[in-house]
């Protein structure tokens, strides 16, 4: 058995160093824990980055994927499959809309839906090519070309400019701002529900509701990113059901899947026949492995009543980091809905993040200064408990 440091090394020698991995090398998980190559336990408030809903280790889960890989694994999309033919039915009707494009994850998502977007618009327009999208600052929506360049983070995008072309930024929850960058060539207006990477900021319902209005008004298609805070991490199955207002492309990944790459892009009555039989295509997207996992995944969570428990826990979480925030000064906000959640700190927490790790407690940041919660749909408060015990004494060092 390799220890830690030596499987470290070992993947350092051969992957291209675009992420600062903490020094844990994880290898296999139980309920809401991880374990290491050394049998160190975590418990596991990140979830594989919003991903893994309903933890490690779910037999119902694994059968699924057991029973479709003694069937079938891949055949293309040249052919129907049953697993792909449930899933769409069961996305479409999870987000009220009408018809599903599957991809193999959040950025191709993005992707597909721009280019839904711009082919919507190019049809109504007779052929002009010359549509803008508004992508909102602060925002991120993936690391490919066409999601990087609605993504508003300069950083991100510096170093790989040109991007795509007549995409303008306003700021989020900014409804002047939003209406000042309209012109008659805006064909969509794309935003996160929930900003998760830029550091768990919700919309504000007056915001939305009015960007609804105005994209109706002016025919102008409204693109909403729920590849994080989606699939009930909010307490609804899609953040949007909040405000009572519906998008016109909604984005999904992330727990779709709980672990098997799929993301995908669902499209409403105006739009969902705006391209047609070429205009779009992937050779895995939506093979038969990945919607049998989306298929379980829709079934577990009306058989472990996910929504309720997202609810309870998330607002006794949400009590939680409150009283963190009123305890500590360097704590300046408290913020989020369900399990997604965000404290933000006057401080970097890089350190903090690596402290609770060598406790056994499993946290991501989102940005410099804010941690983020987004754990396994299944916690309990027992798990909330024994979380804010670890943060609590690495936080009384700070
Ligand atoms: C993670 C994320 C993406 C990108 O998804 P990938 O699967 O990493 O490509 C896009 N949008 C949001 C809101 C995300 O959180």
């Amino acid at each position: 058995m390799k220890t830690n440091k030596e499987i470290m090394d070992l993947a350092e020698q051969a992957l291209i160093h675009t992420y600062n991995r903490f020094p844990v090398v994880l290898d296999h998980g139980k309920g809401v824990y991880l374990y290491d190559v050394e049998g160190k336990e975590y418990l596991d408030f990140a979830a594989g980055i919003a991903v893994n809903a309903f933890g490690y280790d779910v037999p119902e889960y694994k059968q699924a994927l057991k029973d479709q890989i003694d069937k079938v694994i891949h055949v293309s999309n040249l052919y129907y499959t049953e697993p792909l033919a449930k899933a769409a039915n069961k996305l479409a009707k999870a987000t009220g809309l009408r018809k599903v494009f599957f991809t193999n994850s959040g950025t191709e998502a993005i992707e597909g839906a721009i280019k839904l977007a711009r082919k919507y618009a190019w049809n109504r327009d007779n052929g002009s090519t010359d549509h803008e999208i508004i992508a909102m600052n602060n925002s991120f929506h993936g690391r490919s070309i066409g999601a990087l360049s609605v993504t508003g983070n300069p950083h991100y995008q510096e170093a790989f400019k040109p991007l795509i072309d007549k995409v303008v930024f306003a700021d989020f929850n900014n409804i002047e701002d939003v209406r000042s960058k309209i012109t008659d060539k805006t064909c969509a207006i794309i935003f996160e529900t929930i900003q998760g990477e830029g550091g768990i900021y919700p919309v504000e319902a007056d915001f939305i509701k009015e960007v609804r209005r105005i994209c109706d008004e002016k025919d102008i298609l409204l693109i909403l990113d729920e590849i994080q805070c989606g699939m009930g991490r909010s307490g609804k199955m899609f953040a949007y059901e909040h405000f009572g207002v519906k998008p016109d492309i909604v984005t999904v990944a992330k727990a779709l899947g709980c672990g098997v790459p799929i993301g995908a892009f669902v499209a409403g009555d105006k739009v969902c026949d705006s391209m047609t039989a070429g205009d779009h295509g992937s050779t895995y997207g939506g093979n038969p492995l990945a919607t049998a996992a989306a298929n379980a995944v829709f079934d577990l969570f009306e058989k472990k009543h996910i929504l309720e428990n997202v609810n309870e826990t998330g607002s006794y979480l949400g009590e939680v980091l409150d009283r963190f925030a009123a305890k500590y000064d360097f704590i300046t906000e408290a913020r989020g809905m369900g399990l997604i959640r965000g404290l933000e700190f006057s401080v970097p927490v890089g350190p903090i993040v690596n402290r609770c790790i060598e406790e056994g407690l499993l946290l991501i940041s989102a940005g410099t200064n804010v941690i983020r919660f987004v754990p396994p749909l299944v916690i309990t408060k027992e798990n909330v408990d024994e979380m804010a015990q670890k943060l609590d004494r690495v936080l009384s060092e700070v």
